[in-house]
């Protein structure tokens, strides 16, 4: 027969099958509304020439142990109203929802940030989401010079259908630099978003000259946005932010 103690529900276990590389403890722009931490998630399937966190591709271990998540999580009721899952990809990861589930239990509104790789798995997810930022990485044809992977255009297809249909909270962005992007395959992402139904979309361009995966020759550098493509996005989805 089980004692009392055995049937208390292990507020770590949750955290058992999430691999969490890194945490930001406090952030006011990752989730609109609200005042946040950041998981930072180990693995993803993509390999942006732009990528900020290449060190977060590989599909290893996490850095943090679940007590180490569950008493970050205690400690900040009160001071956080919510949690972000960001990349590498957070829906490579099956303890995604479980995770989820716990944040909600205790109070924090859930946001997550994804590719839209998984389209499955983000189905499965979006009930447990309150916002989430969907990158939309390249037209549906062509997404291996924004990605460093072809024929993902199906899955990113899906999960943008997915994201508007469930009627959630979402913002649509797009990472922008012209050695990716062109003005053409611009033009194309934007009839393939209007197509869509979706109502807005957020360029942001390409902005850090960091360390970056591209091999390339250049190397990607600052890019200017041409106002004349932005006219020209914005005839075919009027609500296109540039984003500074
Ligand atoms: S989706 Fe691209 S930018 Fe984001 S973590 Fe993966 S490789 Fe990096």
């Amino acid at each position: 027969m089980r004692n009392a103690a055995s049937l208390t529900p292990d507020p770590e276990a949750p955290w058992a099958r999430l691999r969490v590389a890194a945490l930001t403890p406090f952030t006011s722009l990752d989730f609109p509304g609200h005042l946040a931490a950041i998981m930072h998630l180990q693995g993803c399937p993509l390999a942006c020439p732009y990528c900020h966190s290449p060190h977060l591709q590989p599909f290893g271990p996490g850095a943090l142990s679940p007590r180490a998540l569950t008493g970050f999580l205690a400690s900040r009721r009160g001071l956080l109203d919510g949690i972000v899952f960001s990349g590498g990809e957070p829906c490579a990861q099956i303890g995604l929802g479980d995770a989820l589930a716990a944040c909600r239990a205790q109070g924090y509104a859930t946001a997550l940030h994804s590719a839209g790789v998984y389209p499955h798995a983000l189905i499965r997810l979006l009930p447990l989401l309150d916002w989430i930022g969907l990158d939309w990485k390249a037209p549906l044809h062509d997404t291996a010079p924004a990605t460093g992977r072809v024929g993902l255009g199906r899955r990113f297809a899906q999960a943008v259908h997915a994201v508007l249909s469930a009627g959630i909270a979402h913002e649509i962005r797009t990472t922008w630099h012209p050695a990716l992007l062109p003005p053409s395959a611009m033009l194309v992402m934007a009839e393939q978003l209007a197509q869509m139904g979706a109502g807005a979309w957020v360029i942001q361009p390409y902005w850090r000259p960091v360390f970056t995966t591209y091999s390339a020759s250049p190397p990607l550098g600052e890019a200017v946005f041409p106002r004349t493509l932005l006219t020209q996005i914005r005839a075919i989805l009027p609500n296109t932010i540039l984003r500074p």
